[in-house]
């Protein structure tokens, strides 16, 4: 090996950006599974975005939020006034959970930004049950007409 100044030259330094881990574990009835999480140290969520990542991979290995690595990965913005994110993404229809409505026994369908969990839990606190958004509006209309 050549020698430079007393040091080994031909060798090569590369810096690498920094990456954050962190281990997440989520028990279920006294089990736990973990696994790590990894993000660059360089984004400005980085912790968020690691603890996120490390909580994601323990969950999969319960098989729950499996569905995740097949979603479409999109950035939103996040108004640190409000803190809320501004335009969430949707998910789409595949990855949601089917609920049947208690009246036509049909899934409960998206109605516009309304996922169907959103619309069971607003009409089983209004009417008393989950329902579609069309025995919704019966149901409504039946409660309206007992009021007088
Ligand atoms: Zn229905």
């Amino acid at each position: 090996m050549k020698k430079d100044n007393g040091k080994p030259v031909g060798v090569r330094v590369e810096t690498t950006r920094q990456v954050l881990r962190a281990k997440g574990t989520l028990t279920i009835h006294g089990v736990s599974k973990s696994d790590v999480g990894e993000w660059d140290n360089d984004s400005t969520m980085a912790m968020k975005a690691v603890s996120s990542d490390s909580f994601k991979r323990s969950a999969v290995l319960w098989s729950l939020f499996r569905y995740a690595y097949d979603l479409e990965q999109k950035w939103c913005k996040y108004d640190n006034k409000t803190k809320k994110i501004v335009e969430p993404p949707i998910l789409p229809d595949w990855a949601l959970p089917v609920f049947p409505c208690v009246d036509c026994k049909k899934p409960i369908t998206r109605v516009g930004q309304s996922s169907p969990y959103d619309i069971k839990i607003r009409t089983t606190n209004a009417l008393g049950r989950p329902l579609c958004a069309d025995c919704g509006k019966i149901a409504a209309a039946e409660l309206e007409s007992k009021k007088g």
